[in-house]
């Protein structure tokens, strides 16, 4: 996955950091948007995977739109040159200072997830004179078939607005003035990987749909957020997802009124396997039935093994045995969970080898911390034009060894 000249690179930059191939990105961001182009989708790329402004912006150039979960991910798209009318804003939680940011900056959607939420975003657009353009967050009640922390479209989970609220949500709505209902928004989780989760999506929407079709109401805009997941048990073989199977399936199964228009709010799918965690080998310690690979990464830098028992494809990049062995790489920081991965297959591993932590580039340096006052991770950029250069994201290259 790596030239020499990129592990020559590594060499000389100080450890732990995240390493993006912008190339990549690129190519996973042409084939998203050729996929989606036909059937005239619009993609929102969710912030909330990877705000890094090389990022953000290389995004931006590709015409996404922006899906923010903060007041600060509105302000950071309206910095990175998303238009106004391509942001959507979703959260169980808008504070009024974020509200007014999103109303402020004149965004196109809030996806909303309550009664008392549409009741303050009212009261906040009535105190500016301006109407605010709403979609309603309905729980499709749908099984993403994935982690539990990270499904988000059943009735016990917090998202969303249920299906039997639905009723007394249009009576509140025709006394809220200055809102204006444009769309209904579904999202039912993360890394989903089997796609039958999203026909299961679609058959719900035309359902839900029917529901409002018969209280005389049609609205212009669907949005079926996002979840599409990445391969991160075999990346190699895998890097860019299969976008077209995936819109494709969706322009199958769902079904639209004239007019209106799809949207997705992919975050994953876009960012995930172009972000690689580079971490030196502290030290090689003899356990009892095991080796431990400790590394100078930690959960402070990527908190997924930690948080969801996610797995990441892990490879010695540096190592030039021709002999296995089986190893836990860990890292530094004093919680039991900080375990990269146990019992992996490696070749032999010593001091100062550089380990390659596969597929972190959404939900990976977004989540870093300073626990037990550690350095906040540094990002590294693969060529792409001079971009690597700026932003004052780029650690001084000097060797560490
Ligand atoms: C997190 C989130 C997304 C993006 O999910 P991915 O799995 O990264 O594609 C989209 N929409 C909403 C509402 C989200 O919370």
């Amino acid at each position: 996955m790596f030239s020499k000249t990129e592990i020559t690179r590594f060499s000389n930059i100080l450890t732990p950091f995240y390493y993006y191939q912008l190339e990549l990105l690129k190519a996973t961001l042409d084939a998203a948007t050729k996929a989606s182009k036909p059937f005239n989708y619009h993609i929102h790329y969710a912030f909330k995977a990877n705000t890094n402004t090389e990022i953000l912006e290389l995004i931006q150039s590709y015409g996404l739109g922006a899906d923010c979960v903060s007041g600060n991910e509105i302000k950071k798209a309206i910095t990175c040159n998303y238009p106004p009318e391509q942001i959507v804003f979703a959260g169980v939680g808008k504070s009024d200072t974020e509200i007014n940011i999103a109303l402020d900056n004149n965004i196109f959607c809030f996806n909303c997830e309550s009664i008392p939420e549409l009741e303050v975003i009212n009261e906040l657009a009535v105190k500016k004179n301006k109407i605010a353009q709403i979609a309603l967050r309905i729980n499709p009640n749908v099984n993403a078939n994935t982690h539990h922390y990270i499904t988000t479209g059943l009735e016990e989970n917090k998202f969303g607005i249920n299906r039997w609220e639905l009723e007394e949500v249009l009576t509140v709505l025709e006394k809220l003035k200055n809102l204006k209902l444009i769309g209904l928004h579904f999202h039912i989780g993360s890394q989903i990987t089997d796609l039958t989760a999203f026909k299961g999506l679609c058959l719900r929407v035309n359902e839900i749909q029917e529901w409002f079709y018969d209280h005389q109401i049609i609205v212009d805009h669907i949005n079926v957020g996002g979840g599409l997941g990445i391969a991160y048990e075999n990346p190699k073989q895998n890097l860019i997802p299969d976008f077209n199977a995936y819109f494709k399936l969706f322009n199958n199964f769902i079904a639209l009124r004239p007019k209106q228009q799809l949207h997705f709010e992919l975050g994953r799918s876009i960012v995930g396997q172009c972000g690689t965690l580079i971490t030196k080998v502290l030290y090689v310690k003899k356990g009892v039935n095991t080796n431990f690979v400790i590394v100078d990464a930690g959960m402070t830098e990527l908190i997924r093994p930690a948080l969801y028992q996610a797995v990441h494809a892990i490879e010695n990049l540096t190592s030039n045995s021709n002999e296995i062995n089986r190893y836990d790489v860990v890292g530094p920081i004093c919680e039991s969970s900080d375990c990269f991965g146990k019992a992996l297959m490696l070749p032999t591993t010593k001091r100062g080898d550089l380990i390659a932590i596969n597929s972190c580039g959404a939900y990976g340096e977004v989540m870093a911390s300073q626990y037990n006052l550690r350095d906040l991770v540094k990002a590294v950029y693969g060529k792409l034009d001079e971009r690597d250069k700026g932003q004052g994201k780029v650690v001084s290259e000097t060797n560490n060894s």
